[in-house]
């Protein structure tokens, strides 16, 4: 790519934080219940190659506080000082053209970013405005940089995911296979890198999401309100905690906290060393052909998502305890649906793993 490729660092494209209260986030460890959420989002920090998660349930059941949470509790990111893009200082591959060019000397440590990508957010928004005037006038390809960008090597949540337009879905199906973001303007065109953990939600009964979208979730998870009183009372309780001294609620789970992080940093050290033995791949593909899972992506996730399990756990070795902890959360979405069958996606699965690994 010429020079003239360098994208503007003008001040609008330098991510800024939240423009919310300064309030730290509420932490992770503190948030009561939404189990299979927080583990589908620990293991996509673990392991981003899972795919994103889509969290489908009742509204106001903090499942974007719990993505918040999330980030604020991953590690920082060594990024490359001001790069639009945030790519990373020590990799060789998948710089942006500014970084590839060898303006890397300056590092920084920031946030993992969680980028909201709103309801009817245009497209020079979400993929960045590639200034054609400025183009033609100066002959330089000046691009200001979108949300894709902002959300490259953290999360891209979407609220209410299922009522997205459909171009903008076209979009993301693009770059979340691609991990990279093209803009294409009058025969000017423009790449950088666009790899993130996509997170959605919302409430199926509001409308059906479209199946390629589907598909690229590797997980899905249901979020409930919680049903019994403790739960419900030990929810209110810490919530009004933290609504009355963030501050100091925050510093009183710094410890947990500090443990998750540790936990999360080995895990993902661990990952490239922990083994998925064939009696694991055997069951999980007999599992796919007993729920007739479409293609072989959802036991690909399956798997990866057992050893990412298997890793948060300290284990080096794939079992079987962990294959049927994560079926529902990497399956439910990619069963056909039988519109005579009420069964629901969970039940059928639970039957399938009892058949296959036994009650
Ligand atoms: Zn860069």
């Amino acid at each position: 790519m010429p020079d003239d490729a360098i994208p503007r660092r003008s001040g609008a494209s330098v991510v800024t934080p939240r423009k919310a209260t300064r309030r730290p986030p509420f932490p992770f460890t503190a948030i009561v219940g939404q189990e299979e959420m927080k583990r589908a989002l620990l293991i996509a920090a673990v392991d981003p190659s899972v795919g994103g998660v889509l969290a489908f349930g009742d509204r106001g059941t903090g499942k974007s506080t719990t993505v918040r949470a999330l980030a604020a509790l991953l590690p920082p990111m060594t990024v490359v000082a001001g790069c639009p893009y945030n790519c990373a200082p020590d990799s060789t591959s998948g710089l942006c053209p500014a970084c590839t060019h060898g303006d890397e000397s300056q590092v920084a440590s920031v946030p993992v970013p969680v980028i909201d990508l709103p309801l009817g957010a245009t497209e020079d928004r979400v993929l960045g405005a590639l200034d054609i005037e400025r183009a033609l006038a100066e002959g330089v390809k000046a691009f200001e940089p979108g949300l894709l960008a902002r959300a490259n090597r953290g999360f891209l949540y979407i609220d209410e995911v299922n009522l997205l337009e459909d171009h903008l879905v076209d979009v993301l199906l693009d770059v979340a296979a691609s991990g990279e973001n093209v803009v294409e303007r009058e025969g000017i065109s423009i790449r950088h890198p666009a790899r993130f953990v996509l997170v959605g939600s919302g409430n199926p009964e509001e409308g059906e999401l479209r199946p390629q979208l589907l598909d690229r979730f590797g997980l899905s998870v249901e979020v409930r309100t919680p049903e019994d009183v403790a739960t419900r009372i030990e929810v209110v309780k810490r919530r009004d905690a933290y609504e009355r001294d963030p501050a100091g609620f925050v510093a009183s789970w710094a410890k947990e906290e500090a443990k998750l992080r540790r936990q999360i940093v080995s895990a993902r050290n661990r990952l490239a060393r922990t083994s998925v033995p064939d009696a694991a791949l055997d069951r999980a593909a007999r599992l796919c052909l007993a729920l007739g899972t479409d293609g072989l992506r959802g036991e690909l996730t399956l798997m990866r998502a057992a050893r990412a399990l298997a890793a948060i756990e300290g284990e080096t070795s794939v079992t079987d305890q962990h294959l049927r902890v994560v079926a529902p959360t990497a399956l439910r979405h990619r069963l056909r649906r039988n519109p005579l069958d009420e069964t629901a996606s969970t039940t059928r699965i639970e039957r399938a793993l009892a058949e296959v690994f036994g009650g």
